[in-house]
Order: C-alpha cells, then structure tokens, then sequence
C-alpha cells in the first residue's frame, strides 16, 4: 500500500505522519516512513542542492529534473523494495508536489511535468493521496512558530507563489478525484490527525 501525503510546508504533514507511523508499528504494521526529496542518502544530498539558499540562480527545469532525479533514487532504492515485501508506505511528498510546485506554480505546465516524471515513476503512482489543506498565512505562520527545521531557498518565495500552489493542488484534485483526498489542515492538530488516521485505517481494511 503506497499512500502518499501532500500540501504546504506548514501544513504539519511531517508531525502527523510521525504520530501515525508511530501508531502503526505499536499495532505491529510493517511502516515506512518516508519523504521527498530525500530519504535514502543519494535523493538527500540532492534535496541539499536544490534547497541551497546559496542556489538562487537554479534553472526551474534543472529544479524539475533534480527533484524528478531524487524520486526515482528514492523509489527504487527504498519504496518499491517496501512495497514488495507488504510494506505500508507513507511517504510525505511525491510526484503532486513537482506538479503542484513546478508544473504550476512555477509554470512549467502540469503534462510537461508528468512526462518527465513517468520517465522516472514508470507508472508507479500512489493508490491514495492526503492532501493537506491550507491557508498559505496560517502554514508560513506556523512555520515560523515551530522553526525546528532547516531554513531553505524556498521558503524566501513570495506568498502569491506559495497561493499558486494551492491553486496547483486544487487543480490536482479535480485531475484525480479518485486517487487525492483533501483534508482540511487548518483545523487543531487532533483533528487532523484523527481524520487522516481514519482515511488510512480505510485503505488497510480495504
Ligand atoms: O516537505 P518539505 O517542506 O520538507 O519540502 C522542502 C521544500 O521543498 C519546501 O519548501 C517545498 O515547498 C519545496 N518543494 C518544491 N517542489 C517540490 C517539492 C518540494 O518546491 N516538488
């Protein structure tokens, strides 16, 4: 099972994920918790390049490539091997944040994006998506509450860029009503998570 979760930073996907991976090891689920760009060490070191605050003049399609180059890394190194054994994989962001973020908001386009990461995915797409919803304000707002995590290039980008992505989200949603469900984020942290842990428990019971 390969659920994958989705949103702005600031929309608390890592925290919730933490706790509910956590839940399900304790309810003996073989889990993974995985992200992007990241989680293996080549797809890590990728991540470093592209968030380099150092890197202001990175091209938008080197950006596109790089992050499709880290999710492929990432896939084969660790998810498709997960997912072979019966693994339940969680992994925060996949190819909707490079259609999101680079198809759209930077705008790239939404199919140019997609064919460069089926060259990378090879048809391997999620069988459910948790989109986290909300406010550009509220999620840069609590990002700067909680600043436990390393500041990036892009967390410098305009609020209208971080407003597109949520149009790019919402577009997402109406591409692929059956695979992306949204969750409301700005709700309080337990009613999210409570949300999200159900959507979960639905698709292992499936
Ligand atoms: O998920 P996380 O907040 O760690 O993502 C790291 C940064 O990369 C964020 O600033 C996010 O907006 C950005 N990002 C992006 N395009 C992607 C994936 C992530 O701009 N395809």
């Amino acid at each position: 099972l390969f659920i994958t979760i989705e949103g702005p930073e600031g929309a608390g996907k890592s925290t919730i994920l933490q706790k509910l991976a956590n839940e399900m090891e304790e309810r003996k689920f073989d889990v993974v918790l995985t992200r992007e760009p990241g989680g293996i060490q080549i797809s890590e070191q990728i991540r470093q390049v592209i968030l380099d605050p150092k890197h202001t003049a990175m091209d938008s399609r080197t950006e596109a490539l790089l992050y499709a180059a880290a999710r492929r890394q990432h896939l084969i190194e660790k998810v498709v091997p997960a997912l072979e054994r019966g693994a339940i994989v969680l992994c925060d962001r996949f190819i909707d944040s490079s259609l999101a973020y680079q198809g759209y908001a930077r705008g790239l386009g939404i199919d140019e994006i997609f064919t460069i990461n089926q060259f990378a995915i090879q048809d391997l797409m999620p069988d459910k998506t948790l989109y986290f919803d909300v406010e550009p304000e509220v999620g840069l707002k609590r990002i700067e509450k909680h600043r436990g995590r390393e500041i990036n290039r892009l967390d410098l980008e305009k609020l209208d860029f971080h407003y597109r992505v949520r149009e790019g989200y919402k577009t997402l949603l109406n591409m692929f009503p059956d695979r992306i469900v949204e969750i409301d984020a700005s709700q309080s942290f337990e009613a999210v998570y409570t949300h999200a842990k159900r959507l979960v428990e639905e698709l292992i019971a499936k």
